[in-house]
């Protein structure tokens, strides 16, 4: 099978199974004072340096979480009860959209959703009449969309909302390991991101919530207060170093891993376009992530496609939501067709694709639109 799904989960980088092992060998709860628990510890400080060179922040800025979904929720929570509106895209995830849409409700007019324009891109001007108010508690605006791969362009954003004495939020989940980020520059209040999108173990990721931040305390789990409080429950300690170490040889790889992946990518869809030259590469014409692929066959249902080539592991729309028979919200959004949304299937490669990968992916995917194609004329 060639997977090429990273966008849902990528494949455990070996430097963090091998940490995860080494940990998973060992007792120790990071909280207990014995020689046991301070190596746990020392390993989960190591663990946070790691994501902290990676993403230029200060450890001590870090929260560890379950994921981007928890860190999503923490964040929207905190920084919507500062009192004022909640600001956000409509091409987020469901874990902004619907957490938005479930601490606001029964409060008209507390949430603000951005339009897009037909690449992804969120309304500046909405954002700026949105502001323009000055009661903004938060903004909320993806780096990078899960389902197109389109990047957001953070800075003006982040300029008007801080301008206005709004926190800004970003959810990064897609774009961290992928492409450089540096915290110091990208002045945003709090980001998340699950260690799954960048070659962690599923079940972790974290909250990164900036030093001068104000935010009023509002834990998800409380308990035994461990990260600052602000995150209860014994530390998933392998789960941490294996987020640890594949930050680090993420960091390590970034550029050299981004430009090979773009040039797959470009090589997958140049083929692509040779083959089946009516598909529509969604957002093609802007900056997006190296390794994604957002591809409509007008008229052929993407379900059916994927059936069609059972050795290549996509998705059709976006997999976090799988099992979700409504199409997908991000390509309504962009204003495309139901049908053009039910007709897109997304490729999402990453560290471990090879050449080989795409060029056998590429002759599956021809041979099972085309199959799909003969059979919907035959029926017709
Ligand atoms: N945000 C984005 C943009 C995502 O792609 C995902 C994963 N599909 C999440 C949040 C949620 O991540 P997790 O399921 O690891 O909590």
């Amino acid at each position: 099978v060639v997977y090429l799904d990273y966008n849902a989960t990528a494949p455990l980088r070996p430097e963090a199974l091998e940490a995860i092992l080494t940990a998973f060998h060992r007792v120790g709860n990071a909280s207990s004072l014995h020689q046991a628990g301070r190596d746990a510890a020392t390993r989960v400080d190591k663990a946070r340096r790691q994501l902290a060179d990676l993403l230029n922040c200060h450890p001590g800025e870090i929260i560890f979480t379950s994921g981007a979904t928890e860190a999503n929720n923490l964040a929207l929570r905190a920084a919507y009860a500062r009192g004022g509106r909640l600001v956000t895209t409509a091409v987020e995830h469901p874990a902004i959209l619907e957490t938005a849409r479930a601490i606001t409700v029964g409060a008209s007019d507390a949430l603000v959703v951005l339009p897009v324009d037909k690449d992804g891109t969120p309304d500046l001007g909405v954002l700026d009449a949105a502001l323009d108010r000055s009661d903004v508690s938060v903004v909320s605006a993806m780096l990078a969309n899960n389902e197109t791969g389109v990047l957001t362009d953070l800075a003006p954003i982040v300029k008007t909302a801080h301008d206005a004495g709004a926190l800004v939020h970003t959810d990064a989940t897609q774009y961290v390991g992928r492409l450089p980020l540096d915290l110091a520059e990208l002045e945003v209040d709090l980001l998340s991101l699950s260690a799954h999108k960048f070659g962690g173990p599923q079940g972790v990721g974290a909250l990164v919530v900036r030093r001068d931040t104000s935010l009023p305390y509002m834990p998800l789990l409380i308990g035994g207060g461990q990260e600052r409080g602000w995150r209860a429950g014994t530390l998933n300690v392998a789960g941490i170093v294996g987020l640890g170490a594949a930050a680090d040889t993420a960091r390590r790889h970034l550029e050299e891993e981004a430009i090979r992946v773009a040039e797959l990518r470009d090589a997958f869809e140049a083929e692509l376009i040779a083959r089946v030259p009516d598909c529509v590469i969604n957002g093609g014409g802007v900056a997006r992530l190296p390794g994604v692929t957002s591809v409509t066959f007008p008229g052929v249902p993407a379900d059916a496609v994927l059936a069609a080539m059972p050795d290549v592991a996509a998705s059709d729309g976006s997999a976090c939501a799988s099992g979700a028979p409504s199409p997908s919200h991000v390509l309504l959004a962009m204003g495309r067709s139901r049908d053009d949304a039910d007709s897109t299937v997304r490729f999402s490669l990453g560290y471990a694709t090879s050449r080989r990968d795409i060029e056998r992916s590429i002759v599956a995917v021809a041979s099972a639109v085309g199959r799909v194609r003969a059979v919907l004329a035959a029926t017709a």
